[in-house]
């Protein structure tokens, strides 16, 4: 099932303003940045032990992060699971009565399956499945 905190997804309005922050000040392994145009953000990733920090900015106007930024500013956005089988996990919530925002896993960065949770069927936690690309 979950089985580690995959990432921590942080929205900015610019990865290039906040790249020395996590890279220079706190000493993070930068490990690249590509955009996610299913989700209409650009992503960048920094390793933080066995998890990652993801920043993510806007690609866009309308976009869910652009509306995020709209509404809160810049902060954390949401938790990531990593789990071997997003198909098993998508069940499990579906069983539980959690609202999945998509009707099949999306493609994410790193060619990663993904899944989020409505945050209102989790106590306001905006819950990401990550399913590992190495199965
Ligand atoms: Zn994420």
């Amino acid at each position: 099932m979950l089985n580690k905190i995959d990432h921590i997804g942080i929205a900015v309005r610019s990865i290039e303003e906040k790249i020395p922050l996590y890279r220079d000040v706190l000493g993070l392994e930068f490990v690249g940045e590509e955009s996610v145009e299913s989700q209409g953000v650009r992503v960048a990733f920094f390793k933080l032990g066995e998890s990652m920090i993801e920043l993510l900015e806007p690609l866009n106007e309308t976009g869910p992060i652009a509306k995020f930024l709209e509404r809160n500013g810049e902060g954390i956005h949401h938790l990531a699971a990593g789990c071997d089988d997003i198909d098993a996990a998508r069940d499990a919530a579906a069983r539980g009565e959690l609202r999945l925002l998509s009707d099949k896993p999306l493609d994410g960065a790193h060619g990663k399956l993904i899944s989020f949770v409505h945050p209102k069927d989790t106590g306001g936690v905006l819950l990401e499945f990550t399913q590992r690309n190495d199965h």
